[in-house]
């Protein structure tokens, strides 16, 4: 729609202005670095950063009830850089020009309302986010239109002329920073880090596909996550993992869009994420801190984190109830088909440590949850919701396992309803699929098939006599299906 057709009241807020004061902050020492510089983590103390806008408190001045028509009525704005996350702008990188954004079809994911199969095994009512319906399949990509359009402002400033973009990836960074990199052209360039045999077929060939130099290093991920670290300690290059603040701000969207999805009613709402490099939760929670302290929402959603068993040092964290008992200990994380959350020791922990007590003390009470899965349930569950309409992906399905093991323990009751991100989409992860079909996880994985879980496909061949006559061939495959499908013969009458 042409912004001269909106009402009158909205107009001056459709198109956002770049009035934000963005600072990167440090969670440790409380440092403050100007955002023209790209830094990972303090200079002083070596922590990770937060942005923050030392302009935020301009947003509060805004009544909660224009905040919604802004953003409901952004929806039918024809605005290319408006289109996706930054659908909330005064919220994410309200610095950037909007004709830097870097806009491919991120964001505004799907919720999709389980079935009432779904909801009646689960035993409460429950919606999927399908964040793997953004452009690279996985919900990175809201952290990298954020990072790539920052990248591109500073580009068209001058800063930098070429630029190599570099992370680490359990397979979906690496797709989506590719992607990213590869739309802005030659003043970026694109490397990536993969432990070798741990991301999917498909994971490999995004990048590959999107003509980033592809490096496979055997170990894990937090293997890899060192020497990314180590490079851009040491060269010139701009790091992509979710160490870099940008990525957190540009996640943040995911809670913007389930706050406005629910009309910005997020009373007995629960959000359930799964957690690897805790990238994801924390932009989650942060999101809804700053929508929160806006007066845009009135309520803080309760959060529960997932883990698999093979890799929960979070959820160990956590597990100790006494705040000033708590240890973060990093592990070895231990095969999972959640393979893009096999990670031992979180990059954004001090993160996740910082806004759940602030979280929890800005609700008066406790709203952050973790559980754990076993690797069994994960993929059980997942299966189920495949064969119900929904196309979660395994961390889906842990989500799901965090869900139903969250109602287990009482952390939620029925009169609540969930929203449970699947992260990507389940084509990216369809060897575990087939692995467990084929009953061939090897016992690491601890996973046995259920026979009513299985399914594979049937060949038909012809009888030999009918190889040559297509007639009979089509009659002959025909009949064969129907005898296996036991179909009944139409009735003609003359
Ligand atoms: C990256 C990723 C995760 C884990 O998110 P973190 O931000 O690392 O905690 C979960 N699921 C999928 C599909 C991912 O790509
Ligand atoms: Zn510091």
């Amino acid at each position: 729609m042409n912004t001269a057709n909106f009402p009158e009241k909205i107009r001056e807020y459709l198109i956002p202005k770049p009035e934000g004061k963005l600072v990167f902050r440090c969670l440790n020492c409380q440092s403050v670095y100007n955002t023209d510089e790209l830094f990972y983590t303090c200079p002083k103390c070596g922590e990770v950063l937060l942005i923050y806008d030392e302009n935020f408190d301009r947003l509060k001045n805004t009544p909660s009830a224009l905040w919604h028509d802004v953003f409901d009525y952004r929806k039918m704005l024809n605005i290319k850089a408006l289109k996706g996350i930054y659908r909330y702008y005064e919220f994410l990188g309200s610095m950037i020009p909007l004709d830097s954004i870097i806009y491919l079809g991120e964001g505004h994911t799907p919720v999709i309302e389980a079935n009432s199969y779904m909801q009646n095994i689960a035993q409460i009512r429950f919606f999927f986010k399908n964040d793997g319906q953004n452009p690279s399949a996985s919900f990175k990509d809201r952290g990298m239109a954020s990072a790539f359009s920052y990248i591109n402002f500073l580009i068209k400033k001058g800063k930098f002329k070429n630029i190599l973009a570099i992370c680490a990836s359990t397979g979906d960074t690496s797709a989506a920073a590719a992607l990213y990199a590869s739309y802005i052209g030659d003043a970026v360039k694109s490397a990536v880090l993969l432990p070798y045999k741990k991301v999917t077929p498909q994971q490999l060939l995004q990048p590959l596909g999107s003509g980033a130099k592809v490096f496979e290093i055997p170990g894990l991920f937090d293997d890899c996550m060192k020497v990314v670290e180590n490079l851009s300690k040491n060269y010139n290059v701009a790091l992509l993992n979710s160490k870099n603040a940008w990525r957190i701000l540009g996640q943040e969207s995911y809670s913007y869009e389930i706050a406005q999805e629910f009309n910005y009613n997020l009373k007995n709402k629960v959000v359930v994420i799964p957690i690897g490099n805790a990238g994801n939760i924390t932009a989650v929670m942060n999101g809804f801190i700053k929508f929160y302290e806006a007066g845009i929402i009135d309520n803080l959603p309760k959060i529960i984190g997932v883990q698999s068993e093979h890799a929960d040092p979070v959820y160990r964290y956590y597990a100790e109830s006494d705040p000033v008992k708590r240890r973060f200990i990093p592990l070895k994380a231990r095969a999972s088909v959640a393979q893009a959350a096999m990670i031992g020791n979180p990059v954004s922990m001090p993160r996740v440590i910082h806004l759940e007590a602030l979280y929890n003390k800005l609700a008066g009470k406790q709203k952050v949850f973790f559980v754990q899965t076993s690797e069994q349930d994960i993929i059980d569950w997942q299966l189920m919701a495949n064969r119900n309409g929904h196309i979660a992906c395994t961390h889906g399905g842990e989500t799901l396992a965090g869900l139903v093991k969250a109602k287990k323990e009482k952390i939620v009751n029925e009169t609540e309803t969930a929203i449970i991100d699947s992260t990507a989409h389940a084509l990216k992860f369809s060897v575990f699929t087939d692995t467990y079909f084929q009953n061939n996880f090897s016992k690491e994985f601890e996973i046995t098939p259920k026979s009513e879980l299985c399914n594979a496909p049937i060949l038909i061949e012809p009888s030999t006599a009918a190889e040559n006559r297509f007639e009979e061939f089509v009659k002959d495959i025909s009949d064969k299906i129907a005898a296996n499908l036991k179909l009944k013969k139409k009735q003609f009458y003359t």
